[in-house]
């Protein structure tokens, strides 16, 4: 699956904010948004001002960083949102926190979406006993998230199971941090999410 491989920096100043994209990176003075607050490539010491289009777009580009996703498979999970009942902001991020890869990071064996589909990728997860190598498969409640044999014998394996204690997962996850497996409890409702996007804006961005 393809996936934006430029300057990751390059994602947050142009949203004009900090989308936590490099894990522990992100909390410290390396951050480029700690040195470049303007967007990239601009002169101007001045931030353009958007209209209700441009606003709407900046929020579905946010939404597309933060889940590592390229347009076509973002519009993809829209168009799936769209079709169940209900409100289709919610469904869109209820979807978007199923993946795979979200999960993984969310249960804090990663530092990063990045880091995590990368983890994923190398099969060193399974879901409900089998390896499953697909970053954007989604979740469901009953799951079992665990690591492959194969995965549990690597050093970034030992890593994560020292940094584990300190992790805290959201309710809709159970994690046994003994045995670095967990359980989907439920679907992740908006209250669960960490967003820092607006999701009425992306449905009225893909509804005009
Ligand atoms: Fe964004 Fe993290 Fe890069 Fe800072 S370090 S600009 S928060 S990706």
């Amino acid at each position: 699956m393809a996936r934006y491989t430029g300057p990751t920096c390059r994602l947050c100043r142009r949203s004009g904010e900090k989308l936590m994209l490099k894990g522990a990176r992100c909390l410290g003075p390396q951050c480029a948004m700690e040195r470049h607050r303007l967007p990239p490539g601009q002169q101007s010491t001045r931030r353009r001002r958007l209209s209700d289009r441009g606003l709407q777009l900046r929020e579905k580009q946010k939404g597309r960083y933060i889940y590592g996703m390229l347009e076509r498979q973002f519009r993809k999970f829209f168009a799936e949102a769209l079709r169940h009942p209900g409100i289709t902001g919610d469904k869109l991020l209820e979807l978007l926190e199923r993946r795979l890869d979200n999960v993984v990071y969310r249960l804090g064996f990663a530092s990063s979406r990045a880091q995590a589909r990368q983890v994923v990728r190398h099969g060193h997860i399974a879901v409900n006993g089998r390896k499953t190598d697909i970053p954007s498969c989604l979740v469901k409640p009953g799951d079992v998230i665990a690591w492959t044999p194969q995965g549990a014998k690597t050093k970034y394996y030992q890593a994560v199971a020292e940094a584990i204690p300190s992790v805290t997962v959201p309710g809709w996850l159970q994690l046994d941090k003994d045995k670095l497996a967990a359980r989907v409890l439920a679907l992740p409702s908006p209250s669960d999410m960490e967003t820092k996007f607006d999701e009425k804006a992306i449905v009225e961005y893909y509804s005009r």
